[in-house]
């Protein structure tokens, strides 16, 4: 433990955001820079409890009170090490991860948590500042070829794991870079992607090959994957979006949000995107009021929208956390982004009846009525409504992986929520083939998709060689 009365001397500090006026006209990431030094302080709150509620509430088990105390003491490069135990991608997950450790901070009962994820981030931006993440390629090769589909962070990180016992490994991807949502959906003001790039810069030089525009089910027909490879690992994603089927969805301007955010990423990478979907000068409603609609608002914002409301059918949650999730679990309550910050109008319990448009087939009004809360949503009589919008983004949530292709193509058994069903091992219905990500548990967090990748690897590795020694 770093300091023992750490916890009772100094109080909790995160970095501020950039200020919106400011941010709103670009893309970059909204943190400022905080100073290393604040950050030991930080790392001094750590209690380093007999139960350290923290290494449970992250799922890849991140040994939070040990780099805790190692980053109090200065002791930086051991601490990259502890914290590369459990988790590929730290400068990720400091990133953009919702932080279920500081929710299960036990320093958190009564005061404000310990501020992990900053921690976390800074440990890997020292790392990578000082060269000390250099590439691991394996001491020896072993003569196993393992085919992973999909390169999100569930891909990656299985990769960076069989790679590193010796396997040889060829990831598949479909998109033009690599990255998954890491790359294409999530908004640069969240990760700016030369962070992805780093990292995969390292991956190549340790040996893991990449192929994009490789489409497995399509262009890359998979009955070739089981013959050429030894184990195949299907990391695909949840791609498959919930849609909102009432009358006049069918008008042109009403999409799904991963039709609109991957078009600013590609833009913001220097592509051109013709005719891009955009918010500029449009009255926008924004159905969802999750992350993923957040992150359409903030793309929005930077488009110069006219108006941008966020519609949500559920009630709006508390602004502390509700009693039904009492620490350490994962608090039920009001959240707001960096892009609530920014503008725009959220509104709870509302229903969308209808879409009318004009002559040429543009969408121009949304029509909805209030309605009661769950498990019902009874429409309130009298609180129907009809307002501008000119651009609508269904942001509404995720069924599952696209099943049509290389999973229907394979045959394989579904769970009752229609994602790739596994065994505890992660094998799916056909020995040989794995499955991991949000493919095997649905649209989830970033920290479960490493935390599945890894577990993925491991199961691979036992199923080749009989042994493992991946963790
Ligand atoms: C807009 C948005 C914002 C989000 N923000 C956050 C956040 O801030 N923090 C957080 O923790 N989580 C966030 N999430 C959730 C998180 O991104 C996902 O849970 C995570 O990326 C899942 O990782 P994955 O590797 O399973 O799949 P994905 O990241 O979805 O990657 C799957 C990849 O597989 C490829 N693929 C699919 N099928 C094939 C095929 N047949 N052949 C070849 N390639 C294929 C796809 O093109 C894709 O690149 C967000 C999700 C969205 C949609
Ligand atoms: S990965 Fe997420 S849950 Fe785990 S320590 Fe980092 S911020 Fe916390």
């Amino acid at each position: 433990m770093g300091k023992v009365t750490g916890f009772k001397e100094f109080t909790r500090e995160t970095p501020e955001r950039r200020s919106v006026a400011e941010r709103v006209n670009d893309f970059f990431e909204v943190y400022q820079p905080f100073p290393q030094e604040k950050v030991r302080t930080q790392a001094a709150r750590c209690m380093d409890c007999g139960i350290p509620f923290c290494h449970t509430g992250c799922p890849v088990n991140n040994i939070i009170p040990d780099w805790n105390d190692l980053v109090y003491k200065d002791r930086w490069k051991e601490a990259i090490r502890v914290l590369h135990s459990t988790n590929n991608f730290p400068e990720i997950t400091g990133r953009i991860c919702p932080a279920p450790c500081e929710a299960a901070c036990v320093l958190g009962i009564n005061e404000p948590p310990v501020a992990i994820k900053l921690i976390e981030k800074t440990i890997a931006e020292r790392a990578f500042g000082e060269g000390w993440i250099a590439p691991e390629p394996p001491a020896a090769r072993t003569s196993k070829r393992v085919a992973i589909v999909g390169s999100g962070p569930a891909g990656l990180a299985a990769a960076q794991q069989l790679n590193r016992v010796g396997h040889w490994v060829t990831v598949f991807e479909k998109a033009d870079r690599i990255g998954g949502l890491l790359r294409y959906g999530i908004p640069d003001f969240k990760l700016e992607k030369q962070i992805v790039d780093r990292r995969l810069e390292q991956m190549i030089a340790e040996g893991v090959r990449f192929e994009t525009r490789a489409h497995v089910g399509q262009n890359v027909p998979v009955d070739e994957l089981r013959k050429d490879y030894d184990a195949l690992l299907l990391a695909g994603g949840a791609e498959q979006p919930r849609d909102l089927k009432v009358p006049g969805r069918e008008l042109k301007g009403v999409h799904f949000a991963m039709e609109f955010l991957p078009q600013q990423n590609k833009v913001n990478a220097g592509d051109k995107v013709e005719n891009q979907i955009r918010a500029t000068g449009k009255n926008v409603i924004i159905i969802g009021g999750g992350d993923t609609g957040a992150d359409c608002l903030g793309t929005c914002h930077r488009q110069k929208a006219k108006s941008i409301r966020q519609f949500e059918l559920m009630p709006q949650p508390p602004v502390e956390r509700h009693p039904s999730t009492p620490w350490p679990l994962w608090p039920l309550q009001l959240r707001t982004e960096s892009s609530h910050e920014e503008g725009g109008d959220r509104h709870w319990s509302m229903a969308t009846t209808k879409f009318t448009g004009d002559e040429s087939g543009n969408v121009r009004q949304l029509h909805g009525i209030r309605v009661g809360p769950p498990p019902k949503f009874e429409p309130l009589p009298g609180t129907e409504f009809t307002m501008d919008a000119e651009l609508v983004l269904l942001a509404m949530g995720f069924l599952g992986p696209v099943r049509s292709g290389c999973i229907e193509q394979l045959g394989l058994k579904l769970d009752a929520r229609g994602n790739v069903a596994t065994d505890p091992n992660y094998m799916s219905s056909l020995p040989g083939v794995f499955a991991a990500g949000d493919t095997r548990r649905g649209q989830s967090l970033v920290v479960w998709a490493i935390s599945e990748g890894r577990k993925a690897a491991r199961a691979i590795d036992l199923y080749l060689m009989g042994s493992t020694r991946l963790k």
